[in-house]
């Protein structure tokens, strides 16, 4: 049987964004100020740091990214507790922790979680009629798969 799991109306959102995002995903938070205060905001360490001086609100923040903070929002997800991630990661750059970059935007699309890594996507998501209501979010099932690895 297909297994839901309800987002609410007021939203659990991620906010992640690489060094040469950064200037990007704040402005992207100014601009969306309004819709955004009517969600409850997660971040890594810095990116957080940032979105509460812009936004003068508070963030609850993660460790920095690169010393964990992703995982620890890649953590979340898996555990349903997030329910969107806006991720703006950045495509010109390797990055230390690429690994962990890598881990979150995978356990996101294994989750089903609603995921926007550029600010046109974003925009789309913020604006999109949904974010003012609930919605079930399909969870994927794997039991099949877990099963499968015990019989091994
Ligand atoms: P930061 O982490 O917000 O602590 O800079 C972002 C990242 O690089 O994952």
């Amino acid at each position: 049987m297909l297994k839901t799991r309800k987002i609410e109306a007021r939203k659990k959102i991620a906010l992640v964004a690489h060094d040469n995002k950064k200037k990007d995903l704040i402005e992207w938070a100014e601009y969306n100020k309004t819709v955004l205060s009517r969600h409850e905001l997660f971040s890594t360490g810095t990116t957080g740091k940032l979105l509460e001086d812009q936004l003068d609100r508070p963030v609850t923040k993660m460790l920095s990214g690169p010393i964990g903070g992703d995982q620890q929002i890649g953590a979340m997800i898996a555990e349903g507790f997030i329910d969107m991630l806006i991720f703006f990661w950045d495509p010109m750059e390797a990055q230390p922790h690429d690994s962990d970059v890598k881990a979150l935007l995978r356990v996101a699309i294994a989750w089903n979680c609603i995921v926007a890594c550029d600010r046109a996507t974003a925009d789309f998501i913020l604006t999109s009629p949904l974010m003012l209501d609930e919605y079930l979010v399909n969870i994927p099932d794997y039991s099949g798969y877990l099963k499968r690895k015990i019989e091994y």
